[in-house]
């Protein structure tokens, strides 16, 4: 046994893994996108694990209210406002030196994934919105690496690897054979729901036992597939609701065949070609950001959202707009909804900020 690979004794044990596994894990680039709740995790488990290199992204700040589920975070991470990003890289470096992080404090839309993403073998999902799992499900399609949807909400789960059609060409998969291929995420949720019909963890709240089970299902499908057991990888949807203790493990083998999925079966990358999705625009000198979402069918429910909000700041509606105060990392924010999905969210002028509170409280 390599000596540099003795902390890892207990994970080499396992079936399929040994130093073989091991060393493929070191040599291996695991992209996060996010680290909140499920991205702490995750990376916790992953750095522990001895994944080499971690790239990071994450575009928001640890709050005191993020610390009852977000695991790799502190009291003094909180009152020091610290970006999550950098928080996770200071906390791995304790847990293992030997794991390189790019830590990156930005938001992750179409124009830069690509880039944050480029040395990745994988991606792995720690977000809080469709928009961005369509953009990271386009990416994972079209450069054919795996990407391991997870998402948690109030007292539920779900995840599901997506390995894209032509998985296993790749000149690091020397293990593959056969069609390892499955439905990807948009084959599995042809569309994302309107904007305000989803609920959020800023809203609902979020249990953190079904973030942690989620996170860990996801890291388990990555350590299989980076160790190239792929014939071990939990090819079903997992939904599990641990308040109802209900889970099930839907098979969805036939999506792909059944469907008429625009990004793997046509090759069309609408959220990575910056067609579908949402846009931002600084309104100059208003301290304020204009979104706009694309691909919104119909209009939205402004009475439904405005019951969901109203415990979390003041809201009023009329029949041609929502109004919000809502307060996110100690500041005030007043968003402004139209029933077509356009949001004006006033109290600053970074995209990335009025990104990251509507998928808050509107939920995108
Ligand atoms: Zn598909």
């Amino acid at each position: 046994m390599t000596s540099d690979f003795t902390r890892y004794h207990r994970q080499m044990l396992l079936p399929g893994f040994g130093e073989d596994g091991q060393r493929r894990l070191s040599d291996a680039t695991v992209f996060v996108l996010g680290c909140g709740a499920l991205g702490s995790v995750a990376v916790d488990m992953l750095a522990r694990a001895g994944v080499g290199h971690l790239v990071i992204v994450d575009r928001d700040f640890v709050e005191l209210t993020n610390l009852q589920r977000q695991v790799l975070f502190d009291e003094d991470d909180a009152a020091n406002s610290l970006p999550k990003a950098i928080a996770a890289k200071r906390k791995i470096a304790k847990i293992n030196s030997g794991v390189q992080v790019t830590a990156i404090v930005d938001d992750i839309n179409h124009t830069n994934i690509e880039r944050y993403a480029a040395d990745a073998n994988l991606l792995i999902d720690g977000l809080d919105n469709y928009e961005t799992r369509y953009l990271a499900n386009d990416l994972a399609v079209k450069t054919t690496r795996p990407y391991i949807y997870g998402a948690a909400v109030s007292t539920t789960g779900m995840a599901f690897p997506v390995l894209p059609h032509g998985f296993g060409k790749a000149a690091w998969e020397t293990a593959a054979s056969g069609d390892l291929a499955t439905p990807c995420f948009r084959c599995l949720f042809d569309d994302a729901p309107p904007p305000g019909t989803s609920a959020t963890c800023d809203t609902v709240g979020v249990l953190s036992s079904v973030v942690s089970i989620i996170a860990n299902f996801q890291v388990a499908e990555t350590l299989k597939i980076l160790t190239g057991n792929y014939d071990r990888v939990n090819r079903t949807l997992l939904n599990i609701d641990l308040w109802t203790n209900e889970s099930h493990q839907l098979n969805v083998d036939s999506a792909y065949a059944k469907g008429d999925c625009p990004c793997c079966k046509h090759q069309r990358f609408d959220y990575l070609d910056g067609r579908a999705g949402s846009s931002a625009a600084t309104l100059c000198g208003r301290n304020a950001v204009q979104l706009r979402h694309r691909q919104q069918a119909g209009g939205i429910n402004l009475d439904a959202i405005a019951k969901r909000i109203k415990e979390h700041g003041e809201v009023s509606t009329n029949q041609f707009m929502l109004c919000a105060s809502v307060t996110d990392q100690d500041t005030l924010y007043t968003i402004t909804l139209f029933p077509d999905g356009r949001a004006i969210v006033k109290g600053t002028d970074e995209p990335a900020v009025a990104r990251s509170v509507y998928a808050k409280f509107i939920g995108a």
